[in-house]
């Protein structure tokens, strides 16, 4: 099966980003959000993300214009009627996620992989409201995409060969290195790092150092290019709580269990650059 055509779900921080490294990859690509409002924020954040690429040489001119010809926005999922393979990148929210499923089988053509860009939910309870759980799997990208060179594959118990094939090709004409973890909350990447980030809130919380201190020693102590709380604040506090919370509903395991400085945080609307405020300010 050769994909042509991309549709991606949600455009807001990764769907944005996805949609554009498939855009620039050759695909056609179609993008939904939930209303025009969004839609047009999410093709502006793309437009202005192939225009740095641009600045930086990274990208010719005719290059992104190609890319922006390649791309279409929609709020209507019945748009992707076309799509090959269509990503899921809306909230982290599984009733959400299981909608956008259930909705999408009745709508693709039968031979269409469709795949979540959850960061901790499980993909075999999205593949379960559809009739296609072969062709489910999860393709997990990393912020900003097209940056990051890492993709983590997640295949459940379902997911075929032929898919994660599907899936690997795709992986390799987008240039990124691909990983594979079985379907269980944070894979790789989060399962490491979610419980990280909660223990430096946890740090901050209790008044061990001041948030500057914090990242600066991690920054320079282990050479990571940035601090957890500013990481924190790159990724959305709102998207880690909801990380963090998926993880401990399943391992029950205290290591993480948001600490209720994070949960505050987002109930005040701080969610981290995407609000101009989080652990900093961004004005
Ligand atoms: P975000 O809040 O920036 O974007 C989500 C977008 O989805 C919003 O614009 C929202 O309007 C839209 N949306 C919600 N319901 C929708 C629907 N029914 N149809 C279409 N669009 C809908 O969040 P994000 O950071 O882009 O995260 C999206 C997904 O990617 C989550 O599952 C998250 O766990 C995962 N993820 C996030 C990161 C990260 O660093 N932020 C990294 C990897 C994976």
């Amino acid at each position: 099966m050769e994909i042509k055509q991309v549709g991606v779900v949600g455009c807001g921080l990764m769907g944005s980003g996805i949609a554009e490294v498939c855009a620039r990859a050759g695909y056609r690509v179609v993008v939904g959000e939930v209303n025009d409002d969004l839609l047009q924020k999410g093709l502006d954040r793309i437009r202005k993300s192939l225009s740095r690429a641009v600045e930086r040489g990274k990208v010719t001119q005719a290059e992104m214009d190609a890319a922006l010809a390649r791309l279409h926005g929609t709020v209507s999922l019945a748009d992707m009627a076309d799509c090959d393979l269509v990503i899921e990148a809306a909230v982290e929210k599984m009733e959400v996620k299981k909608a956008i499923f259930a909705e999408l089988d009745g709508i693709l053509p039968p031979h269409a992989v469709l795949a979540s860009n959850t960061s901790s939910l499980c993909v075999t309870e999205m593949a379960a409201v559809t009739r296609r759980g072969d062709k489910v799997l999860g393709i997990h990208f990393f912020n900003p995409v097209p940056v990051m060179p890492l993709i983590e594959f997640v295949r459940t118990i379902l997911t075929s060969d032929e898919t994660m094939e599907i899936a690997r090709r795709f992986g390799e004409s987008l240039g990124k290195t691909m990983v594979t973890a079985k379907d269980t909350p944070g894979f790789i990447v989060n399962r490491l790092l979610i419980p990280y980030l909660l223990d430096a809130v946890r740090l901050y919380e209790n008044g061990l150092a001041s948030r500057e201190d914090i990242d600066t020693a991690i920054k320079l102590g282990l050479h990571h290019p940035m601090g957890p709380l500013t990481l924190l604040d790159f990724i959305g506090l709102d998207t880690c709580l909801f990380i963090a919370d998926a993880m401990y509903e399943e391992y029950k395991d205290p290591r993480f269990a948001a600490p209720p400085l994070l949960r505050r945080m987002v109930l005040a609307g701080h969610l981290g650059r995407k609000s101009g405020k989080g652990f900093y300010d961004y004005g």
